[in-house]
């Protein structure tokens, strides 16, 4: 892989980016047009990270089908794809933490998530070494750690997020909505129900932070197989509580939908 980068440089070809772990559905492929765009030769990275699941998560049962992932990102444009069997090797024992920003919202009920992805991605990088990489908003929390951290660590790539690519009635696309069964799948759209929820209450004057949060969780308890683990409004920058709509805010939330955690999240404007 680092030859190929290597020889790439040397045609002063730029390089982009998209990193993931397969099960490729259009959210992913929007990243790798985006990559296309910016960049002249377009890596992408199939593999699904160890690190970054706890002990109870699905790691085993992550969905994987590669002859269509390849064919897909071929498609798109892709002129590598990077699929490693194994990154870490044995005795592995230096990882990338950070300090503040996953001490919020998934960082809580996922303590080693964050550092697992800083850690894959900056190895990523050192192996792909990208002019430009591109995560996707759906992911909000994780662009910002890859942010942070390329930023502290004066990384040489320029890190760019894709828009959340949804399904017709609102559902944010993700590898493990194959998980749902048909009943969840509808208990599965209370996510972003909710936040279409929240940004026509604050129309009507409703700023409230507590209050907005309120109506979501009942759109979202009122639906089977339902568990909140948190909804929040906070700084789109540090992910600090915010009491109010006073100022562009994110809204993000995580739900178990039976076995399955899904995340969503929408920036919340003022009312005109
Ligand atoms: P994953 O394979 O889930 O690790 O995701 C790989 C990349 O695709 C990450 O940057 C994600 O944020 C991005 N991504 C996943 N789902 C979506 C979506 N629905 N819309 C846009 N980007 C997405």
């Amino acid at each position: 892989m680092q030859t190929w980068s290597d020889a790439v440089k040397r045609q002063d070809k730029r390089i982009a980016f998209v990193p993931t772990m397969g099960f490729l559905h259009e959210g992913h492929l929007s990243l790798m047009k985006e990559g296309r765009r910016l960049g002249d030769k377009l890596a992408v990275s199939i593999f699904v990270n160890p690190a970054q699941f706890g002990p109870t998560e699905d790691l085993e049962s992550y969905p994987r089908d590669f002859d269509r992932d390849c064919e897909l990102s071929e498609k798109e444009g892709a002129d590598v794809i990077f699929a490693p069997d194994e990154l870490y090797g044995r005795e592995f024992q230096t990882y990338i933490k950070l300090e503040k920003l996953p001490n919020h919202l998934c960082g809580i009920s996922r303590p080693v998530h964050f550092r697992g992805v800083a850690t894959v991605v900056t190895k990523l990088f050192n192996i792909v070494k990208p002019d430009i990489a591109i995560f996707g908003e759906k992911d909000y929390q994780q662009l910002l750690v890859i942010r942070q951290m390329a930023r502290d660590l004066n990384f040489d790539t320029e890190i760019v997020g894709g828009p959340i690519v949804r399904e017709p009635d609102g559902l944010a696309m993700s590898s493990r909505n194959s998980y749902l069964t048909d009943e969840q799948r509808v208990s599965a759209l209370s996510l972003s129900k909710s936040l279409k929820k929240a940004r026509a209450i604050i129309e009507k004057g409703i700023t409230d932070a507590a209050k907005i949060i309120e109506e979501a969780s009942a759109i979202i308890t009122s639906h089977p197989e339902t568990v909140i683990d948190y909804i929040a409004i906070c700084d789109a920058e540090t992910l600090d509580d915010m009491q109010s709509i006073d100022r562009p805010a994110l809204m993000a939330l995580a739900v178990k939908v039976g076995k399955t955690r899904l995340i969503d999240n929408a920036i919340l404007s003022p009312p005109h």
